[in-house]
């Protein structure tokens, strides 16, 4: 599947969340987050700090050092995919 990362990105000055539209509080989330090996090139979008915690909390990061090394890769393409629909809820 292709993604348009661009879309993802805020060049312009009125940054806002991308969840929420809220403006204050932003925070930068790594789509694929850092501590499952994200890099910027994944894609990162500004949320707010209260959509930033609740996208935290939905993705459980206790389990990332239980998953198997074979199938992290696979985990990292589930995380990024659910991230990408659920902005858009
Ligand atoms: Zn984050």
């Amino acid at each position: 599947m292709y993604f348009n990362f661009t879309d993802f990105f805020d060049m312009s000055d009125n940054i806002c969340c991308r969840k929420s539209g809220e403006t204050k509080n932003l925070e930068l989330h790594h789509i694929v987050p850092k501590y499952m090996g994200g890099k910027d090139i994944d894609g990162r979008v500004y949320l707010s700090k209260k959509q930033h915690d609740i996208l935290h909390n939905i993705i459980p990061s206790i389990i990332w050092k239980y998953v198997p090394e074979e199938r992290k890769e696979d985990c990292r393409n589930t995380v990024k995919r659910f991230t990408l629909k659920w902005l858009k809820q």
